[in-house]
């Protein structure tokens, strides 16, 4: 299997090393499962405090070839589920502490980009939810965030100016970042440090929590996976694509015309999500949902490449901006997001062993926050990070098959109808108001 990653915008804008690891079966302090954003942080993070361990990370592929690699770029201080959610389970503090962690996590990532010595595109300045209908409009009012801002149609053409835009709501807490230039550079600084990364290195976990590469086993004192997506095909959580494209580097009469002069990420608010970023080498670089959940929780390459999806998103990027008509798209893929029924994430630590994700699409930046929590539960610091509302968190299990696959499935049809609904009614679509209470 190729490294499905390549095909995105954002490989070979950064150079990958050939990693040197040294002996693999050997006794480690901690033994980290996955080489994307999650394990590598947590690496990054124990070795903060605690420069000695002797740390081994063990990639499949190669680091970033995960969702790492191929996001979207939005490090956001976003949260899958909502406060009122939470409220139902944990503490209005725990979730205030929540919100404050995730918004210094942004500066913290961007901190970091500053000091590397590899080139990491990030820029903090925001995000724009943009409303093309009355419709739209009212539900970016009706749902604003505390920290974020309505804009009317003058501020919101005063920062971009997407056809049809009739207001957009304005979040501070985001920035634009090139993942794979951000995951790259990390492997690289943990290799400094003396982390050993071992890619290509498949992991089986056996039933007991034993670790094995090829049959042999592997000792570790502690042992961390942080594997999101790729877990096993199980009712405890399912992959579902998210599918990105973008174009060809485009000219400065073209940004002059359209805006995002900050680089702001947006997205317009329809109830099929999209997402966007004009990248640092002035791509516009979009994704969007719509792939259909495979049966049985299945993850598949072609999945990856759906014509049908890529094709809307190119239409839809020409409908945002139309000038786009006369450049070319010059790339398409996609990658996996995992979900867990009640779409929150979560943490599990038992003293030996850990894993963590579920982070829908928001992974970027709460990667960064549970992995820094992973590090102090595995070096028992009593830190507030250590308490966050995702720390032990319990979800029901998914429905079995063929229920998953209908409900998830009408979930992704049904938030498509209540689009073409708000277009036609020109109202808050009734459609999703009932997704919201069905999932
Ligand atoms: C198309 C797309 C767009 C997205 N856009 C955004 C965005 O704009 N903003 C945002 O916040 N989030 C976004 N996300 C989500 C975000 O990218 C992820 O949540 C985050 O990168 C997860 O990081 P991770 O390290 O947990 O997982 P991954 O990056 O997937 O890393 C897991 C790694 O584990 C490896 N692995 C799996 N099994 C084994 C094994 N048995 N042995 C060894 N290695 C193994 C895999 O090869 C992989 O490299 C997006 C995701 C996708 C797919």
């Amino acid at each position: 299997m190729g490294n499905q990653a390549e095909a995105s915008v954002w490989w070979s804008s950064a150079n990958h090393p050939t990693f040197t690891p040294g002996e693999l079966h050997r006794d480690w302090d901690v033994l980290i499962i996955g080489g994307g954003f999650s394990g590598m942080w947590t690496a990054h993070h124990l070795l903060n405090s605690a420069p000695d361990l002797k740390i081994a990370i063990l990639e499949a592929q190669q680091v970033g070839s995960g969702a790492s690699g191929r996001n979207g770029g939005w490090a956001s201080a976003l949260y899958p589920v909502d406060d009122e959610m939470l409220l139902q389970h944990v503490t209005s503090q725990s979730i205030k502490n929540l919100h404050t962690e995730l918004e210094k996590s942004i500066d913290e990532i961007g901190q970091f980009a500053k000091n590397s010595e590899d080139s990491i595109a990030f820029t903090k300045s925001g995000s724009l939810t943009v409303a093309r209908s009355e419709a739209q409009f009212t539900r970016i009012k009706q749902g604003l965030l505390p920290r974020e801002s309505v804009l009317n149609q003058n501020q919101t053409l005063g920062r971009i100016r997407m056809s049809k835009a009739i207001g957009s709501s304005f979040n501070p807490d985001c920035a634009t970042i090139n993942p794979t230039q951000l995951v790259v550079a990390l492997a690289k600084s943990l290799a400094k440090r003396g982390v050993h990364i071992f890619e290509n290195t498949f992991a089986d976990v056996s039933t007991q929590g034993n670790i094995s590469v090829k049959g042999k086993n592997i000792e570790s004192k502690y042992v961390v996976r942080a594997i999101e997506a790729y877990h096993e095909k199980n009712r405890e959580q399912i992959p579902i694509y998210s599918l990105m494209i973008a174009t060809e580097p485009l000219p400065e009469e073209f940004w002059t015309k359209y805006g995002l002069k900050e680089r702001e990420t947006f997205h317009e608010n329809r109830h099929l999500v999209t997402y966007a970023q004009r990248t640092s080498d002035n791509r516009l670089a979009m994704g969007g949902r719509g792939a259909p959940y495979k049966w049985g929780s299945a993850r598949s390459n072609k999945s990856e490449q759906h014509a049908k999806i890529h094709k809307k998103l190119r239409e839809t990027a020409i409908e945002w901006f139309p000038d786009l008509r006369n450049y070319e798209f010059t790339h398409a893929w996609g990658g996996a997001v995992a979900i867990k029924r009640d779409w929150a994430p979560y943490l599990n630590w038992d003293g030996h062993f850990g894993s963590f994700g579920g982070y829908v699409g928001d992974g970027v930046t709460l990667s960064y926050l549970a992995a820094n929590s992973m590090a102090d539960l595995i070096l028992d610091k009593k830190t507030i990070r250590a308490t966050l509302p995702y720390v032990g968190w319990k979800s029901a299990k998914w429905e079995p098959e063929p229920l998953r696959w209908l409900g998830v499935n009408l979930g992704i049809k049904l938030s498509a109808i209540a689009d073409i609904e708000e277009r036609i009614t020109k109202r808050p679509s009734f459609v999703g108001k009932l997704i919201e209470k069905l999932f």
